[in-house]
């Protein structure tokens, strides 16, 4: 599907006769017989090499079979058959590019290639192939095939970079980053037995994929042992496909804090009891619900809130409710943009007791750091994505991804392609074939900058 038109289609530094070259080295295969590399080598110096579009879209098409759903989506959940089975087949398309796979004791298909630079860190990249339960065809799908047709690349070309590279499928996203935890030390002993969507316990998936749960905790990476990471992703929100741009620079993943709120008043008759005598707990709770929104609405920033979870009690038609339990929920990119609307929610809830005679309490019981992206790495990806004529626009990412675990410990960058409607987790989530292509072409062009420094 390469050449198919849409939004994003590239603005071309490259003259008509080398891109027509190019394009021809590039489909007829003869850059893998390494003919004329030094045409390549030019264009790496001066212009945007591209990578084989056509090649890439046919190889998402493929890795769509494996779990394939009659709604047109996947159940390719960890650990499953057609985990194991899909990752069999990438293992294959790693050797024919030249990289060394392997299975780290976190279940982790890990595959290296030496730079030429041997006491350089290595460069990392890579995403998961793991969905959720009726999940789409690219959420992490993008950023696995993404690599590796820039490992297919880089092998076409016959180019070795500086860095090593180490391409990285990790192990159970969905079920809680399993893999790329892993690396940074954060998985805990309980979560082992936690039982996943395949039926099988973590510990047991992992010994499915190759792993070896016993020994988790040697994966652990040391702080400065990664040169980078990067990780393309859809977006799986509206915003690149609404306002029309074909690039989202990540600026991180959001921290996320969680409390349950309890509201106290009195219960009472529905009845008999008049309407200036009450000390409604639901009336407190609705009044907070908006106070949240109007908050996270009004300060300046990306922050935003939620109140996702409510009960009342005693929760009958004719009884004035004298509790009602919520959870509230904020994430922001930063965790002081998170404590800011916190106070600021706690500073006008005063006027909201004083006048719902109501009392509210509030538990945290739920952090989850916020993982910036290194800021060099952001310019490089947004001069990369300019380069090759693509619109960016900077982003904090709402979701939950394996960068922000390897984050703990390696520079990470993040690159968003638009979600057409914005729609994730489900059948329907779809993104271009060129926007695809353009992903991945920044990633390749960020990956050799990267190299270069
Ligand atoms: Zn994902």
């Amino acid at each position: 599907m390469e050449g198919e038109g849409g939004r994003g289609s590239r603005s071309t530094l490259l003259s008509d006769m080398d891109r027509q070259h190019f394009n021809r080295l590039a489909t007829t295969g003869l850059m893998g017989l390494n003919l004329r590399p030094q045409i390549w080598l030019d264009l790496l110096s001066d212009q945007n090499p591209e990578v084989n579009g056509r090649r890439l879209n046919q190889r998402m098409s493929r890795l769509a079979s494996f779990g394939a759903n009659a709604a047109g989506g996947i159940d390719r959940v960890a650990f499953s058959d057609a985990n194991i089975e899909a990752l069999d087949w990438i293992t294959g398309l790693l050797v024919e590019s030249g990289f060394s796979p392997s299975i780290d004791f976190a279940g982790n298909l890990i595959a290296r290639k030496p730079g030429s630079g041997s006491e350089l860190p290595p460069i990392m990249l890579g995403s998961h192939i793991d969905s959720v339960p009726g999940g789409g065809n690219y959420d992490g799908q993008v950023g696995s095939m993404g690599a590796l047709e820039v490992a297919a690349s880089l092998a076409d070309a016959a180019h070795t970079t500086r860095h090593s590279l180490e391409i990285l499928i990790f192990s159970n996203e969905e079920g809680g980053k399993t893999g790329s935890r892993a690396l940074a030390g954060e998985v805990e002993g309980f979560e082992l037995d936690i039982v996943t969507a395949s039926g099988f316990t973590i510990a047991d998936g992992i010994q499915r994929l190759g792993g070896n749960p016993n020994r988790l905790t040697e994966v652990r990476r040391t702080d400065g042992s990664a040169e980078a990471f990067l990780e393309l992703h859809i977006e799986q929100g509206a915003v690149l496909d609404t306002d029309e741009i074909d690039v989202g620079v990540v600026e991180g993943i959001v921290g996320i804090m969680r409390w349950t709120v309890t509201v106290d008043g009195s219960t009472n008759h529905a009845g008999t009891t008049p309407m200036d005598r009450r000390a409604d707990a639901m009336v407190g709770a609705a009044r907070f619900i908006d106070l949240v929104h109007t908050t996270a609405r009004r300060m300046p920033g990306q922050q935003v809130a939620t109140v996702g979870r409510l009960e009342a009690e005693p929760g009958v038609p004719n009884v004035i409710p004298g509790r009602v339990t919520m959870t509230l929920e904020i994430r922001d990119l930063s965790m002081a943009g998170i404590e800011r609307v916190y106070n600021e929610i706690n500073r006008n809830l005063v006027r909201i007791t004083e006048e719902t005679e109501t009392r509210f309490s509030f538990q945290r019981f739920y952090t989850s750091r916020a993982a910036p992206t290194a800021p060099w790495i952001r310019e490089i990806i947004e001069t990369s994505a300019r380069g090759l004529g693509l619109s960016t626009r900077r982003m904090p990412s709402g979701a939950g991804h394996d960068a922000q675990s390897i984050a703990l410990f390696a520079p990470v960058g993040m690159i968003f392609v638009p979600s057409v409607a914005g729609i994730s987790h489900a059948p329907d989530e779809n993104t271009s074939p060129q926007d695809v292509i353009n992903g991945v072409n920044v990633l390749l062009q960020t990956l050799l900058e990267l190299d270069e420094r």
